[in-house]
């Protein structure tokens, strides 16, 4: 049974890392005139209302997206994106990782987006209708291993889970190594949560030693509330795109200044 509803924690600060990776990757993907693909296992809902009642009662995007809006030029990629989800949705719109990659992907760009959980799939296939979007209500990784590797070759896969399920941090290393076996060009990128409990780093430590080419962000900002057990975010990149490595420097002079 899934619980984990990302409208309370949407535009946080864990968000504002994982999406300015994710909108500059994609930026730096379509430079080159060719199609890519677009994979992700746990899209979430797509469209998040900064205003509503989920996102007021934790208080998290106050804390995030609210505070990290100023970090970012206008042509930057992820400003770019909230920008045009804004335009049409409202000024407390927030674009979950789907509407980011269609904000900067193009249309002969392929689409492709699970969620296992009734109520964000039905919202994600309303919201993210278009001709070059394909929206799964299935596991994610029984998606990403049956469509890998994917149509077109070039592209990125994203893996945003939401941790519910203790084996995930035990599984995923193995199943990135699938992945990446099969898809060896593609972009594969992991995120987790950095935990007070420390339950991330043996899967942390297991994927560092399978993929010693891959660059590993982490950032670490105030916890969201009291107690809380998030303290950072990290996303690992297999294949990352050339010039990544100074996008993350830049990050973390900007989350450096949250301490
Ligand atoms: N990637 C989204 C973003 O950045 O806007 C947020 C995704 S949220 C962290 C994780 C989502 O995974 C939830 O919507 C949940 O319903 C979904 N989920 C959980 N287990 C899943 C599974 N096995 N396959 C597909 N989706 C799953």
């Amino acid at each position: 049974m899934l619980s984990y509803q990302h409208a309370y924690h949407a535009g946080n600060m864990a968000d504002v890392h994982k999406h300015t990776l994710l909108a500059w990757m994609l930026d730096y993907l379509t430079r080159k005139d060719k199609p890519l693909s677009y994979i992700e296992t746990h899209a979430g809902r797509g469209l998040y209302d900064l205003s509503g009642a989920e996102a007021v009662k934790t208080g998290e995007a106050a804390s995030g997206i609210a505070l990290a809006d100023r970090w970012f030029a206008q042509d930057h990629p992820y400003a770019r994106a909230l920008k045009k989800v804004r335009a049409t949705h409202g000024d407390t719109a927030y674009p979950g990782s789907p509407l980011i990659a269609q904000s900067l992907l193009r249309p002969t760009d392929s689409i492709r987006l699970a969620d296992l959980h009734p109520q964000e799939y039905d919202a994600l296939r309303r919201v993210a209708r278009s001709q070059n979007t394909q929206v799964f209500r299935q596991d994610g990784f029984e998606l990403a291993h049956s469509i890998c590797p994917p149509t077109p070759r070039r592209g990125l896969l994203l893996i945003d889970p939401s941790y519910e399920i203790r084996d995930d941090y035990d599984r995923l290393p193995k199943i990135l190594g699938t992945l990446h076996q099969k898809w060896n060009v593609g972009v594969l990128a992991l995120w987790y949560p950095i935990l007070t409990s420390a339950e991330h780093l043996p899967m942390v430590a297991a994927l560092k030693a399978g993929f010693d080419t891959a660059l590993c962000s982490e950032v670490r900002f105030p916890p969201a509330r009291k107690g809380h057990r998030m303290v950072g975010s990290g996303m690992f990149i297999i294949n990352p795109p050339y010039g990544l490595e100074d996008q993350v420097a830049w990050l973390n002079k900007k989350f450096a200044t949250l301490r």
